[in-house]
């Protein structure tokens, strides 16, 4: 994230401004958004939704930020760049499941339906049928990953809200960017459904990690004592999310639905 000081309070555009800059004859698209109470510009590179977005004081002048993301393409081409590149779910495209990679093939078949089969060799990919109409083979992938899901970390929040002596929770799963999970003030657990793609120690220590929230709403040393007692591999799957969760992100994605990360300007 990048921050300059800037105020300027003489013009006035609308909402949903876009503007365009370039790095070494590459043009990239930055989208501006007007904050209320923004007293500063600010650049970021979102990696799950690879776009980027310009937050700017509501009566900040258009061309100031053209000016200030200009100055700052070398930096926006770079965090680009450095984004691993996105794998939709289509067939040919291997991604994780339960940390294991799986390549997605396309099944002729009368009946539909999704399963997996288990690789022959170790280091090939096992793999991820896919039977129905080829255009719908990314959605059929994505409800599969959203129930597996769902199963899965409602089976983890049972373990885990049984050995505190709860009630099961009510659990969901979301296509969430910003946390991998969160816990309301009701009770109910909610979940990245892209957990299912992490290895299952990953997954298990979210679940626990929600569930002791239950018992303190705060990342106390009182938590984490508790979320060590639930989950013993705490450090070890939080260093595999900082090291491994961003590239979660990349998965399921489409080319075409996607914001276009470079546009080019010849
Ligand atoms: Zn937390």
């Amino acid at each position: 994230m990048l921050r300059l000081f800037r105020r300027d309070t003489s013009t006035h555009s609308p909402a949903h401004d876009e503007v365009d800059v370039s790095h070494e004859g590459v043009s990239y698209r930055v989208s501006l958004k007007r904050v209320t109470g923004a007293r500063r510009f600010t650049l970021r590179v979102r990696a799950a939704t690879r776009d980027v977005v310009l937050t700017m004081p509501m009566r900040g002048s258009l061309t100031a930020a053209r000016d200030f993301a200009q100055r700052n393409a070398a930096w926006i081409a770079a965090r680009l760049n450095r984004l691993p590149r996105i794998v939709p779910f289509r067939p040919g495209s291997i991604i994780p499941l339960r940390g294991d990679d799986h390549i997605i093939t396309h099944q002729e078949a009368a009946r539909g339906g999704i399963w997996t089969e288990a690789a022959c060799e170790a280091p090939a990919p096992h793999m991820l049928h896919v039977a129905c109409g080829l255009d719908h083979v990314p959605r059929r992938v994505s409800d599969f990953l959203k129930r597996e899901a769902k199963r899965e970390l409602e089976a983890a929040v049972k373990l885990h809200t049984n050995r505190l002596g709860f009630a099961s929770r009510k659990v969901t799963v979301r296509d969430t960017t910003s946390r991998w999970g969160s816990c309301s003030a009701s009770g109910s657990l909610n979940f990245s459904w892209r957990l299912v793609m992490s290895p299952p120690f990953v997954l298990d220590y979210l679940a626990a990690h929600e569930v002791a929230h239950l018992v303190h709403m705060n990342h106390s040393d009182k938590f984490w004592a508790l979320t060590h007692e639930l989950a013993p591999q705490t450090e070890r799957a939080e260093a595999w999310l900082r090291a491994h969760g961003a590239e979660l992100h990349r998965y399921g994605v489409e080319p075409d639905a996607a914001p276009p990360d470079r546009v080019n300007s010849r």
